[in-house]
């Protein structure tokens, strides 16, 4: 039988979330129990969203979890390099193959036409046929060298029929599948052409991804079936849902993998609870137990969507918590607070003059959320629904900040200044109590940089909820 070769697949455009834990876990497990292999590849294809900074916080934070692989950009190994960007010279071997076989076309149209064209069909889909230009037209594209991309032929009619672990045959028609661009116009491979390339030459025995993907899957099909190649299994696991049955949310903050190790949950209570999600029964964390036996079974997983409930993942932490001995307790709280502990220092150590001032002069950015009431706000002589439009405003600007530090964000908070034309003296107090939890402490932009953009924007969030009860716009893109 094949060894059973499973890939972590992210791409880094983002801070890692929650969902990307579930998935690679449950490929960690899988290959585990099958003493297969995990291999960590990166999917930078989209090179102006992919950030170097956003891939170190993917490693870093799986290897927090506990997740390990055997190869991957960090380790190597006999398959790499295991980031795209790196393979790039690789992709249009396979391309002239396609070109060869008749199976691609070049594709001149300007994305001006192509929207257009798109506004004129029902379906929204767009084959070989619809994209097609007249001849005299098309000699002068070439002839003039205009930019083209390199499209995937897809059948005009009839049904692709896959197999998925999880749901046995699907079946779309191919009527519905987009003539997919597999090289860009610049030369490089589109995610479709790289990973289904890339599952090939590393081997890859089960693919294991979210379920977001099967609308992809027959393009992928296709592709294997082009090059002569054999499918791996696939796998679309549900994405994890809020008890409202609702998506959990790739934009909201706190399902950022970093908000949880900075509100104080334990790796061993996210790998477990994400475990007992997707089915797998052990009750031992699996890091201290290298050599137990651990059942996956991923046919138990409900399709509706595993309810990632907050309230339970904080009971079991604590579970987690108590049952500690008090050394290793102590251990875990130095870990935890050691950072911020790093960060702080510099502002606090000029105010120290005996230890127990340090209580009052750092407390702030321990807190995770601080404990706010409604009338803390009452103290600011600043009306009830501008304070909103402050904080509003700022939770907004935040999020575009790309280097989080104090010259940006002061940035940032003078231009809410100058957007609302409120002086920085009026704006800056309902920062504070959204904040520190109160007006006087240590200078607000100072936590706001300790705290990193994930908890600074949930304690904005909880502050206009409180004041105000108003739900965000953008809140859940
Ligand atoms: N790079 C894709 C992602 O970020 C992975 C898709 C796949 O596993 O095929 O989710």
């Amino acid at each position: 039988m094949k060894k059973i070769r499973t890939r972590i697949a992210p791409s880094p455009t983002g801070t890692p979330h929650i969902g990307t834990a579930y998935i690679s876990l449950l490929n960690y497990y899988f290959a585990r129990i099958n003493n297969g292999k995990v291999i960590l590849r990166i999917e930078d294809t989209d090179s102006k969203r992919s950030k170097s900074k956003f891939e170190n916080k993917i490693l870093e934070l799986l290897h927090w979890l506990g997740i390990q692989w055997h190869e991957g950009p960090d380790i190597g190994g006999k398959f790499g390099p295991y980031r795209q960007s790196e393979r790039n010279n690789l992709y249009n071997k396979y391309v002239e193959k396609l070109i060869k076989v008749g199976k691609v076309f070049k594709c001149y149209r300007t994305s001006e036409e192509l929207e257009k064209l798109r506004k004129c069909k029902v379906d929204k889909t767009l084959k070989e046929k619809d994209l097609q230009l007249d001849y005299k037209e098309l000699k002068f594209r070439k002839k003039h060298n205009w930019p083209y991309v390199i499209r995937l032929k897809v059948p005009n009619k009839g049904k692709c029929v896959f197999y998925d672990v999880l749901r046995g045959s699907i079946t779309m028609n191919w009527d519905q599948i987009d003539s997919q661009v597999l090289i860009k116009s610049d030369g490089t491979p589109t995610y479709h052409l790289a990973n289904v390339v890339d599952d090939y030459l590393m081997g890859i025995t089960n693919v294991i991804r979210g379920e977001e993907w099967i609308t992809s899957t027959p393009k992928h099909k296709l592709l294997y079936d082009y090059f002569g190649w054999k499918q791996p299994e696939f796998c679309h696991l549900p994405l994890l849902r809020n008890p409202d049955k609702s998506k959990l949310s790739k934009r909201k903050q706190n399902n950022s993998i970093e908000f949880y190790r900075k509100m104080g949950y334990l790796p061993q209570t996210i790998i477990n609870y994400l475990g007992s999600l997707g089915g797998v029964k052990t009750t031992k964390w699996y890091r201290k137990n290298t050599n137990m036996k651990t059942k996956v079974d991923i046919k138990s997983i409900s399709l509706g969507g595993p309810i990632f409930d907050l309230d339970k993942l904080s009971w079991l932490n604590g579970i987690y918590i108590r049952s500690m001995k008090n050394e290793t307790l102590i251990q875990v709280m130095y870990e935890w607070a050691k950072d911020y502990i790093h960060k702080i220092l510099p502002t606090i150590k000029p105010r120290i003059k005996i230890l127990t001032d340090i209580i009052h002069l750092s407390e702030q950015v321990f807190y995770g959320l601080p404990k706010l009431k409604k009338e803390d706000f009452k103290v600011i002589a600043l009306k009830k629904k501008l304070q909103i439009k402050v904080l509003k405003h700022l939770w907004l600007q935040l999020e575009y900040i790309e280097k989080w530090d104090k010259q940006n964000i002061l940035y940032k908070v003078k231009q809410v200044s100058n957007q609302l034309q409120m002086k920085m003296k009026t704006i800056i107090a309902p920062i504070f109590i959204a904040i520190n939890g109160r007006l006087i402490s240590t200078s607000v932009i100072n936590t706001i940089v300790i705290l990193g953009k994930d908890i600074t924007r949930i304690r904005i969030k909880q502050a206009i909820k409180l004041i105000g009860g108003i739900t965000l716009k953008h809140e859940n893109k």
